[in-house]
């Protein structure tokens, strides 16, 4: 294995062939046939909540967080009218407690503001909520609207980039790359089965190549794997 895990930079990028394309969607399909949103929710509020609580923590932790969470504030507008005080304390163990806190009661007025207080179910609406990016309104459309959406996380940009769906580092960009050459049907299942595969194969620093399901359709480790491993 190469000493470093990083991806290829600095050659010319070419759209992958729509054939190995193909091969890495049913190789995916094949190997994670129930990936699915690891956040625990039961309405598109809860979701958004989740969701933006799972940011730089673990799935796990957020839903250990989550059900005392809505038993405090049951609804939209008692997040919008809660002390902030209060609520930083009550999502303190996902870290970055303010901000989430600060994002969450400013999500729950806006929604309850400009939208009778339920959660818009368009991309447009999603992220003109404070603290609601691209990444966040496209779990929310796919896993509580159905609305198809490319999630492009940490994983997905990674695992995107060493299968050479995409060169773009940035994630907006990546996620217009990926929405060209992946079936729109396909968007929200692919988002979970990628996020499952960089969190239990192709990990950041030691990608476990040698026994990827995938490697035959990887640029990366066909370059990376040798003989010896
Ligand atoms: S072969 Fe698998 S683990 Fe290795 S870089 Fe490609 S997708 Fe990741």
């Amino acid at each position: 294995m190469a000493k470093s895990a990083g991806e290829k930079i600095g050659r010319g990028f070419s759209p992958p062939d729509p054939a190995r394309v193909k091969a890495v969607l049913a190789g995916l399909a094949k190997l994670y046939p129930k990936a699915a949103c690891a956040l625990d929710f039961k309405t598109p509020w809860e979701l958004l909540v989740a969701t933006i609580l799972s940011a730089q923590c673990t799935d796990q932790r957020v839903n250990q967080v989550t059900p005392g969470l809505f038993e405090k504030y049951p609804t939209v507008a008692d997040f919008a009218r809660a002390n902030l005080s209060a609520l930083e304390e009550a999502v303190r163990s996902t870290g970055f407690f303010r901000n989430k806190a600060k994002a969450i009661k400013g999500a729950a007025q806006a929604i309850v503001e400009n939208h009778h207080g339920q959660v818009p179910g368009r991309l447009e609406e999603l992220v003109k909520l404070p603290g609601v990016g691209r990444k966040t309104a496209n779990v929310v459309l796919g896993d509580a609207f159905g609305v198809p959406g490319i999630t492009v996380d940490t994983h997905v940009g990674r695992v995107c980039r060493r299968l050479e769906l995409t060169d773009q580092t940035d994630a907006v960009k990546a996620e217009f790359a990926l929405m060209e050459i992946i079936p729109q049907k396909r968007w929200t299942s692919f988002s979970h089965q990628v996020i499952t595969h960089g969190r239990q194969v192709c990990h950041s620093r030691k990608p476990a190549c040698p026994g990827c399901g995938l490697l035959n359709n990887c640029p990366f480790g066909q370059m990376h794997v040798t003989d010896q491993d």
